[in-house]
């Protein structure tokens, strides 16, 4: 924390919780001259000492190039800090959709398309959103229990990725519980026709190259066939290739096997010590 390289940043000193001098999650600690430095540097708790975040990392030689001004936390407003192969991304308190947009998107979208998982929202916030290159879904982080757990529930409704605008709206207004969507163009083209719904999958097709691939679906209802190959014939999308199966049924495993491991469960414990 406020290292030279840091210049003028100082974010870090408000998302974090710091036990051991009683600083609360998501607000300044008293000891920051904001956007100088730490006033008690060289008393300053271990974990202060120790931290080191994304940007500053980068700055060190750490994962390649240095990043860019604009991803300066006080800049993007967004604070990335590693726990394993996932990235805890806490807004500053005032800018909590800071993620989802420009320099944090960026970054956000670097690191899931390198393989890392991103857990983002505002510090010591109840709920947080998790986004791997499959998903982003909304979790809820529960109290810890008596082993000092914290359980993750996912609390329904958005469950997609890259997902276009209007496919968000619409499943908002199905009320779809766990989506799972491919925004992907097509392989030859990069087109994407659709999306057409068919119960309560969506399909996004390429007329010209007669390809079609499962886009998302509904994980809590089961696929009638029957009325699918029905609405296929109906919608001329009969004969087309369907494509990226293997790439789903895998995802589907992986969904499963996720809700039944407590990866996350393991990850906000770590993350309780440093966020809340
Ligand atoms: S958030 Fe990063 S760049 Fe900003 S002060 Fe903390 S360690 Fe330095
Ligand atoms: S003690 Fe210093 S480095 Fe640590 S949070 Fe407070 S101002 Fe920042
Ligand atoms: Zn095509």
């Amino acid at each position: 924390m406020t290292d030279n390289a840091c210049g003028s940043c100082t974010a870090c000193c408000r998302v974090y919780s710091i036990s051991e001098i009683g600083k609360p999650a998501g607000q300044w600690c008293e000891h920051c001259a904001v956007g100088k430095g730490c006033k008690i540097y060289e008393k300053r708790p271990w974990k202060c000492v120790e931290f080191e975040c994304l940007w500053l990392h980068s700055q060190h030689g750490g994962f390649g190039n240095p990043m860019p001004d604009e991803m300066r936390p006080d800049r993007c407003k967004v604070v990335f800090s590693p726990l394993d192969d996932t990235f805890i991304a806490l807004c500053m308190p005032g800018s909590p959709d800071a993620w989802r947009k420009g320099a944090g998107r960026k970054v956000v979208d670097w690191l899931v398309g390198n393989g890392y998982r991103v857990l983002a929202g505002l510090p010591g916030a109840p709920t947080k959103t998790f986004i791997d290159r499959f998903c982003e879904r909304e979790v809820h982080v529960g109290e810890p229990d008596e082993t000092g757990k914290i359980r993750l529930t996912p609390t329904g409704g958005r469950y997609a990725n890259a997902m276009t605008d209007d496919i968000v709206e619409r499943v908002r207004e199905m009320g779809l519980q766990q989506v799972w969507v491919d925004s992907r163009g097509c392989p030859h083209c990069g087109a994407k026709d659709g999306p057409a719904w068919i119960g309560d999958s969506v399909w996004h097709y390429c007329a010209k190259h007669r390809v079609k691939w499962l886009a998302g679906w509904d994980l809590t209802h089961v696929v009638d066939k029957v009325e699918q190959e029905r609405r296929y014939k109906e919608l001329g999308l009969g004969g087309f290739e369907h494509i990226r199966r293997d790439e789903v049924e895998a995802l589907a495993v992986q969904v499963e096997k996720a809700a039944a491991d407590n990866r996350l469960a393991d990850l906000m414990r770590q993350l309780e010590m440093k966020d809340h």
